[in-house]
């Protein structure tokens, strides 16, 4: 991986300030500095003569990486398993390939692939789930590390209802997941960092909901987590869990319910956990490709929105099929009628809020990290810079990243020269 180096990008650009502004320049630049941080953004006409070589993009767009806010790292290979509900999808495609990585080196290999997919595709900050097994997911750190991309990950916990060689006592997996924070929490230069990662409720016992809760509280750590998926999921949860009033107060009422905290999906719930949501400031992770695979129904992103809850995209890989913030962004915009400044926001500021690192990165602003990708639009695009980022999102197929960039260096793709 090069250093990065001091450049000046000219083309259009485009940055979110807010779900609903977005600074935009036709003929713009972005200055990158040596440390990899943005210097200046504005139009070419006011851009610095003395700055380093001139990067010109052509007709392609220059916006901040996207942020997946979702993934599942063992899942890139069981992904388009089609035609079984959720709790039936984990135990015959899901479980069996998070098996085989009590190998580390099949982690390895399967850690090189699914960041590459990552960086190929645009992103250039994800919130990650590994598997349950500590030396696979210090391998995995070990290859984002190398990657250069800006991750958030943990180690799955789980310790009932699932087979076997998948499931630790609670005070094992709390230990292994501090382990991994002492050792990648704040490492590769500020890229990397740790969440608490209990799988969900039905595959944790009380004991260990309540061990991460205070593990994560102690250690100032982030959580994700999944939230209400499908309707069997909510229901196992009530008769595990008779005296919590709602499936978010089994989280609530163990402490992982906070402002670093992310929950996927979150498509069953009423308007009153999403106010409680809210004013605890935790994020939601929407994975409409994911959410219509499984057949798990509609987020209603109306409601979340009346709560002004955060809420960030994720592919969900493996139940959403392809890793494309564009594809998942499209399914977004088939909730609701999505306004394209909204859009733009969703795939990268709200991401990087959702996971606690819109101090780094989410949008080009000056001493925000320089992720970014350049997206080369289908060839007859037209419209102002946002218009064209609209068709990219519609139009998935034909739109080519040209080029992602971490801390301004190339993670993926070439710039022009
Ligand atoms: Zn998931």
């Amino acid at each position: 991986m090069s250093r990065p180096r001091d450049m000046l990008l000219r083309g259009a650009v485009l940055s979110p300030h807010a779900i609903d502004r977005v600074e935009s320049y036709e003929d713009g630049f972005v200055r990158i500095d040596d440390d990899g941080r943005v210097a200046s953004i504005g139009d070419w006409h006011d851009a610095p003569n003395d700055a380093g070589p001139i990067v010109h993009v052509g007709d392609a767009l220059i916006l901040p990486a996207f942020v997946d806010a979702h993934v599942h790292l063992p899942q890139i290979d069981v992904r388009a398993r089609y035609g079984l509900p959720l709790m039936a999808w984990l135990e015959q495609h899901v479980f069996p390939a998070e098996a085989a990585f009590a190998d580390p080196e099949h982690a390895e290999r399967v850690a090189e692939r699914f960041f590459h997919a990552l960086a190929a595709n645009g992103i250039g900050t994800a919130g990650v789930f590994a598997t349950v097994h500590l030396e696979a997911t210090h391998k995995a750190f070990e290859v984002a590390a190398n990657s250069g991309l800006r991750i958030v990950m943990g180690k799955v916990l789980m310790d009932v209802n699932a087979p076997p060689d998948l499931i630790e006592p609670a005070d094992r997996g709390i230990a292994a997941s501090l382990e991994l924070a002492e050792r990648w929490e704040g490492a590769a230069g500020g890229r990397l960092h740790t969440a608490i990662t209990p799988r969900f409720v039905p595959t944790s016992s009380a004991e260990l909901l309540s061990h991460a809760g205070r593990a994560a509280s102690q250690a100032g750590l982030r959580v994700q987590t999944h939230l209400a998926e499908q309707p069997e999921e909510v229901e196992i949860v009530s008769r595990l869990f008779p005296d919590s009033t709602d499936y978010l107060a089994v989280y609530d009422e163990r402490g992982l319910v906070g402002e670093r905290s992310v929950f996927a999906h979150a498509i069953h719930c009423t308007d009153d956990a999403f106010a409680r949501l809210a004013s605890s400031g935790s994020a939601i992770a929407c994975c409409p490709t994911s959410n219509a695979f499984l057949g798990s129904g509609s987020f209603p992103l109306q409601h979340a929105k009346r709560a002004d809850v955060t809420i960030g995209i994720g592919s969900d890989v493996g139940a959403g099929p392809l890793f494309s913030p564009l594809d998942v962004l499209r399914h977004f915009a088939y909730l609701d009628h999505i306004e394209p400044c909204e859009l733009l926001y969703r795939g990268t500021l709200a991401g990087a809020e959702a996971l606690s690192v819109d101090h780094q990165t989410g949008r080009l602003a000056v001493d925000k990290a320089a992720d970014l990708v350049v997206l080369e639009p289908p060839a007859d695009a037209s419209g102002d810079p946002l218009q064209r980022f609209v068709q990219c999102v519609f139009r998935n197929p034909e739109t080519r990243v040209v080029a992602t960039l971490v801390e301004g260096r190339v993670v993926f793709g070439r710039l022009p020269t």
